[in-house]
């Protein structure tokens, strides 16, 4: 594969300050197919000082200019597509049609959506004798995690655009051709220098130097809790803007009267997906106790037809660690019913797709996020009782609820602590806010709300 060996800083392919270089390596075959510069405290500073150089200007620039920038964006990456999906699959081990489907093809409709959003937008109202405009918070510190690499940078450089803010981007050390990829489309978009820069790395070094920047204003995070409770206490302390967006344990609350098939279907394929690492998959599938015996003997049938069509996980430690908790959810005592703990190739980072049966709300296959081909089935007596164990983890990211009709799924959906929900199969929507109650984070994604994060109001009195 073809990587560069620099840092896209200030329009321009730079080399790296320090010699240091990452191995990107592909999941399915676990060969090495690429090196990129493993970035320093150095190259974060350079490339803040070139998005920060550049922010008077872009924050002046017309919205309908911004938005012919993101336009043509959009447009390199409608060009680009194939070369995209191939690189996610080549970095993250996706399936090519996976790949073509979701990956190349999510960023472009959230970056048109941006494009539309930026030439539309009310940056200016009038509030009694104020005008209120609504001003770009500055230069962003984006951090971005491997599982949706394209869509993850996309979500949060193209509401940026539009805000006029500048950029510094961080992406993951296991995908960043994708990255790399995407800096290219910038250049060729005629995005004016120093508005995004790019910094591959490693989180602890050059992750850790942008979020802790003085000269970045605001951090947007997408990744672990672990590693978000961090980059938010730094930033409490520098008093610095942050959006978090952690992890999730969702859950697929089946209520009597749903068509149970269908609804067990697209659960398991809504978590098998990008082999379970999905931040917003229902991985808690709750079942009242008259269909349970059902639902599971379904769950298996659905989840035998992925057994060959499951991508990798995305290294061998997310694979090392999926495992240990297929041992531990055996441990804690829950019925395994479809695949298990051990690898089911030879070489590679499988994991084969898992279903446990008999899981308690306690159990920690069923309060921790697994971010792998895992399903845990709950059983529950009644409503009140699904309710109390859609809502027992420290998560709150998305969920799903099936019922006989809209109006009793949207009754029991009111009351899920979470973020987004499903109702009967509803459709992903890429306008909608999206983001975590509780521990799953601050802060919202996608569409108006999205745009909303990334300005800050400034009011003039008349
Ligand atoms: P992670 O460490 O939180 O990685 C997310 C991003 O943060 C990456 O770019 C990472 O760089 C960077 N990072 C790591 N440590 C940092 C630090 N101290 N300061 C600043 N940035 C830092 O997540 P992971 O290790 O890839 O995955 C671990 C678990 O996180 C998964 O098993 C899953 O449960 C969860 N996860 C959730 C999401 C989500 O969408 N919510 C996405 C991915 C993972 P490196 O790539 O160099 O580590
Ligand atoms: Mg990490």
């Amino acid at each position: 594969m073809k990587a560069h060996d620099g840092m896209y800083i200030d329009g321009a392919w730079r080399p790296a300050a320090g010699r240091d270089t990452i191995e990107v390596v592909n999941p399915a075959d676990e060969q090495v197919i690429a090196h990129v510069p493993a970035g320093t405290a150095e190259d974060v500073d350079a490339a803040v000082r070139a998005a920060r150089a550049a922010l008077p200007g872009w924050a002046a620039t017309a919205p309908a200019e911004r938005a012919a920038r993101i336009a043509a964006l959009r447009d390199v990456l409608v060009a680009r597509k194939d070369e995209i999906a191939g690189t996610v699959t080549a970095e993250l081990g996706a399936p090519p049609s996976f790949s073509q489907a979701v990956h190349a093809r999510l960023p472009v409709e959230v970056a048109g959506s941006y494009a539309e959003l930026a030439a539309s937008y009310a940056f200016e109202e009038r509030i009694g004798n104020s005008t209120v405009y609504a001003e770009p918070v500055g230069v962003v510190g984006a951090i971005t995690p491997w599982n949706y690499p394209l869509h993850q940078i996309v979500a949060k450089v193209a509401p940026a655009l539009a805000a006029g803010c500048t950029i510094v981007l961080k992406p993951a050390e296991d995908t960043p051709l994708t990255a790399q990829l995407f800096a290219e489309a910038v250049h060729a978009a005629g995005i004016p220098a120093g508005v995004f820069n790019l910094v591959t790395g490693l989180g602890p070094v050059a992750g850790q130097a942008l979020a802790e920047h003085p000269g970045v204003d605001l951090v947007s995070f997408t990744g672990s809790t672990a590693v978000g409770k961090r980059i938010g206490a730094a930033a409490g302390a520098a008093v610095k803007r942050v959006a978090l967006e952690l992890g999730g344990k969702s859950a697929n609350v089946i209520l009597p009267g749903a068509d149970l098939a269908r609804a067990v279907a697209v659960g398991v394929a809504n978590v098998m997906g990008n082999s379970g690492q999905t931040c917003s998959a229902w991985t808690r599938m709750l079942v009242h106790t008259s269909q349970y015996d059902e639902a599971v003997a379904l769950a298996v049938e659905a989840a035998g037809k992925y057994g060959d069509r499951i991508g990798p996980l995305v290294n061998a430690r997310q694979q090392a660690r999926v495992r240990g908790y297929i041992e531990k959810g055996v441990e804690e005592g829950a019925r395994l019913v479809a695949g298990g703990p051990d690898a089911p190739r030879e070489t590679g980072c499988y994991v084969s797709p898992t279903v446990f049966a008999d899981v308690t709300p306690e159990m920690t296959i069923a309060q921790e996020e697994i971010f792998g081909p895992v399903l845990s089935i709950l059983r529950y007596e009644d409503e009140d009782d699904a309710l109390r164990i859609a809502n027992a983890t420290v998560y709150g990211l998305a969920g799903a609820v099936w019922a006989a009709d809209d109006a009793t799924a949207v009754a029991f959906a009111r009351r899920m602590d979470t973020g987004q929900v499903d109702i009967n199969g509803g459709r992903f929507n890429p306008l909608a806010p999206f983001g975590g109650h509780k521990q799953s984070g601050v802060g919202r994604e996608l569409g108006p709300h999205g745009l909303a994060e990334y300005l800050q109001t400034k009011s003039l009195q008349f």
